[in-house]
């Protein structure tokens, strides 16, 4: 019997999402114990991070690891794993590009931490007690973290093999994946897997009108709901969602995820990140929305309207705010 893999999935600046879309891979994970072994999940078991010092140096075959980098425990793992495996994927937008997380590169740390232990409405904290990195109790001192500046994607800290993006990642892309790599039919370092090579647009049930609409009013999701009636002029399916005004992502987003929101009727939020070709996925988008913006050559109709899109640069960069162009601060 040949070798068994030996997989480590962890988990940095993340919200957990990306090790349980691993298990919608269903059935497969029957297939999945049978070729590989689980050396690291802290998900759903206790390792200690001596246990994985103590592995020879390359012992995991193949490391998914998913969240950001946000402190600085998240970077020596980063680093301690990257040394422990033998390929090293971002796993999910958050290691890709920040994700969600790095939002809060908007703010400076102390604004966030002031935030988030003073002003938030729901703390009780009348003294402002604040994280700190050590603290001397009688029975030694503890130690915390170092929080960065800023949330920063994983190949800013170590050398990656490959990305497979997502928040999170679809399990059909999941295990063709696993099916690679058990099979050791890998792209060239460096390369995206388990995507498609177009945008989200080219997978979606909507249409694009080819010329002549403008957009004079944004929608949200949650206020109204799509025409499913109004046809496009081409093959009679219902009109592309931007089109109607809902602010979409797909056209600037890597396809891959069979634009499984847009079949449940909802606008691509982008998580699979910028297309094949694009650098700047927001910037991007910002540009697609201001080429079909009704300004009728008048610049202040043209803010009014854009004005209605509810949270710009959090739409734009939900999840590649840790690789904009836009401010990051260094670690
Ligand atoms: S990519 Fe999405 S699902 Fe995965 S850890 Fe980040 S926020 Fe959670
Ligand atoms: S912009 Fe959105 S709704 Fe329109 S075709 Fe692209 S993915 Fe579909
Ligand atoms: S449609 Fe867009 S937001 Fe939805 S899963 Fe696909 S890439 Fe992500």
């Amino acid at each position: 019997m040949t070798q068994k893999l030996k997989v480590g999935i962890y988990w940095a600046a993340s919200c957990g999402g990306c090790e349980i879309a691993t298990l919608e891979i269903a059935e497969n994970i029957l297939k999945f114990i049978e070729v590989a072994d689980l050396v690291l999940c802290p998900c759903i078991a206790d390792f200690k991070y001596d246990d994985v010092r103590a592995y020879p140096d390359g012992y995991i075959d193949v490391c998914f690891f998913n969240g950001g980098i946000r402190n600085s425990e998240a970077k020596e793992i980063a680093e301690l794993l990257r040394k422990k495996s033998k390929t090293l994927v971002a796993f999910g937008a958050c290691a890709n590009w920040g994700g969600i997380p790095a939002l809060a590169n908007l703010y400076t740390k102390d604004a966030m931490i002031e935030r988030s232990y003073i002003t938030t409405e729901s703390n009780d904290n009348p003294q402002g007690t604040l994280p700190q990195t050590s603290y001397k109790m009688p029975e030694g001192e503890l130690h915390l973290p170092k929080l960065f500046d800023s949330v920063h994607k994983l190949d800013d800290v170590v050398d990656v093999d490959y990305y497979v993006p997502g928040c999170p990642p679809v399990a059909k892309q999941i295990w063709s994946c696993i099916e690679a790599i058990a099979a050791g039919k890998l792209p060239p370092k460096g390369s995206v897997i388990g995507v498609g090579d177009k945008s989200v647009c080219d997978e979606c049930p909507f249409e694009k009108k080819t010329e002549g609409v403008r957009i004079s009013k944004f929608k949200r999701p949650h206020l109204e709901k799509p025409d499913l009636t109004k046809k496009a002029e081409l093959n009679n399916k219902p009109q592309c969602l931007l089109e109607q005004g809902f602010v979409c992502m797909g056209s600037a987003t890597r396809s891959g995820c069979e634009a499984q929101c847009l079949k449940a009727n909802m606008p691509c939020r982008g998580c699979y990140g910028p297309a094949e070709g694009v650098e700047d996925q927001g910037a991007k988008i910002a540009s697609a929305i201001g080429s079909l913006v009704d300004s009728q050559g008048n610049s202040e109709r043209s803010a009014e309207i854009v004005a209605q899109i509810v949270d710009p640069v959090g739409t734009f960069y939900r999840f590649g705010m840790g690789n904009s162009m836009l401010r990051v601060k260094k670690l």
